[in-house]
């Protein structure tokens, strides 16, 4: 059956073996299906073209044979079959053996719902990472693309080590190795490159599988400088359980020494909780079972000792996941709350004016029978000559027509100060209905000309300053 699905097959005049149908490119290669004249297995060959390929390519692979050849077999990583030099006609390519996993790269994949998949393909990551790392090999290009699905999906094998490097002591200047946007900031600083920045990318690799998406996106040397020499740290998605994102900040400190190692990601209850429900092979255990109130107590700890950063982005997640859940679109629903306060307050005061402000409780203690009625006459005249004077404010405010919203502004204001002081100095001599008029006034004017020249800013920062305004009167 796979022997026939072969096309287009061309025969290795010195090899044991046919090549089919072109299965995958990448920057150092390209994977073709092979089949095995002698036992008809099939499995994938990872060529370059001997003559035309550039030496960085031709020296990837070779490292990738060095390197999988040097590593012995282990269940989550794919398994190295040989190596070769093929003439097939008049070109000469070198060859990567590998075992055949025909069901693609994580990242073809798709979205990782199901978190229990999720975990279950991390664990075998990590699982293959810790093997690379104890073996003194740095993957050095962790991401979803090299991680191919096995097993009709239920499991997943490390690929593509074309990057890696055997591990020495931490060297000044290296030459960074990797896809730049899945590399930790060390890498992109030229610092060091250990299994540490393995441990950053496979956090980066979590957020992929969960969005689709690389960790950062990609707006290139911005991109660089925000991983290498900022602060931030990427998004994590919303969706992502406790447990989940308390794993990623574990593999996404800035500080690689504040890193987990793969042991103990291993360890992590995100990956060890309910481990034998989504395992039935037989594979390494945890050394240590969390228990959920240990976890959480150390959780809460973390908490409390934790840096602005950390807690900045478990808020972050949460306000995510509080926008995301439920359908709600958190930007409208905020946005209307806003608003129907806003302007509840502002009716709650229109239909009760007694009892709303300082100013009016105040007011409603002076007894109308105490103002002198001679000095209505004078009121009367002084909220004239006020009128007078705002229509001449407002004259003034419509010649000018640049920086209308600070004209209206600061008219408003004066507006304001100029009834609040008529208040002030004739609230002795006006009876309460006029008190109660001159305040809605108050209100009216500033409310209608904030409305007609201002923006929403303005009119509740006016608001506030007029209701404070009030008190201090
Ligand atoms: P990159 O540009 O990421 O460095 P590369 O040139 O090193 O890529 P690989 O990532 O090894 O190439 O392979 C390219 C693609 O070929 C993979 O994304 C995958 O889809 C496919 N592929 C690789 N190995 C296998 C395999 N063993 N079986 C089936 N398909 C494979």
């Amino acid at each position: 059956m796979e022997k026939q699905s072969i096309t287009n097959a061309s025969s290795s005049s010195s090899s044991s073996w046919i090549r089919g149908n072109c299965i995958g490119r990448g920057c150092f290669g390209t994977v073709s299906k092979a089949v095995s004249k002698i036992d008809g297995g099939v499995f994938a060959v990872k060529s370059v073209d001997l003559a035309t390929c550039l030496p960085a390519q031709s020296e990837s692979l070779e490292n990738e044979i060095e390197i999988l050849r040097s590593l012995k077999t282990h269940p989550h990583i794919v398994k190295f079959l040989g190596d070769d030099v093929s003439r097939e006609r008049t070109t000469t390519f070198r060859n990567l053996h590998l075992e055949y996993l025909p069901e693609g790269d994580v990242a073809n994949g798709g979205i990782v719902v199901d978190e229990t998949l999720l975990r279950r393909y991390v664990w075998c990551l990590v699982s293959a990472l810790r093997h690379v790392h104890v073996n003194g090999i740095v993957h050095c290009d962790i991401k979803s693309k090299n991680v191919l699905v096995v097993n009709g999906g239920s499991s997943v094998k490390l690929a593509d080590f074309g990057s890696a490097i055997e591990f020495a002591k931490p060297t000044v200047g290296i030459a960074p190795r990797g896809s730049p946007l899945w590399m930790a900031p060390e890498v992109i600083r030229r610092e060091y490159q250990g299994p540490e920045s393995d441990v950053w990318s496979l956090g980066c690799t979590v957020i992929e599988m969960l969005t689709g998406k690389p960790a950062w996106e990609d707006h290139g040397f911005d991109s660089l400088s925000r991983i290498g020499f900022s602060n931030e740290l990427p998004y994590i998605p919303a969706g992502i359980s406790e447990l989940g994102r308390d794993f990623l900040d574990k593999c996404l400190r800035r500080d690689r020494s504040q890193r987990w190692s793969c042991d103990q990601l291993l360890e992590h209850p995100f990956l060890c909780q309910g481990h034998h429900s989504f395992f039935t092979e037989s594979s390494p255990r945890c050394v240590l079972d969390w228990v959920n109130s240990e976890f959480e107590e150390e959780e809460e700890e973390e908490e409390s000792n934790g840096s602005s950063v950390e807690s900045m982005v478990s808020a972050m997640a949460k306000i995510s996941k509080l926008a995301t859940s439920g359908g709600a679109i958190w930007e409208s629903n905020g946005w209307t709350e806003v608003r129907v306060d806003a302007t509840e307050e502002l009716g709650a005061k229109w239909e009760y004016p007694v009892s709303s402000t300082r100013l009016e409780s105040e007011l409603e203690t002076t007894d109308e029978s105490v103002t002198p009625p001679g000095n209505e006459e004078e009121s009367v005249s002084a909220s004239r000559s006020v009128m007078t004077c705002e229509m001449l404010l407002l004259v003034v405010l419509l010649l000018v027509v640049e920086n209308i919203q600070i004209y209206a502004t600061f008219y408003t204001s004066i507006i304001i100060i100029i009834r609040i002081l008529y208040c002030c100095c004739y609230h002795h001599q006006i009876n309460d209905k006029k008190k109660k008029i001159a305040k809605r006034n108050i209100y009216l004017s500033f409310s209608a000309l904030t409305f007609l020249f201002g923006n929403l800013h303005v009119i509740r920062i006016g608001l506030s300053i007029s209701r404070e305004l009030f008190y201090v009167v």
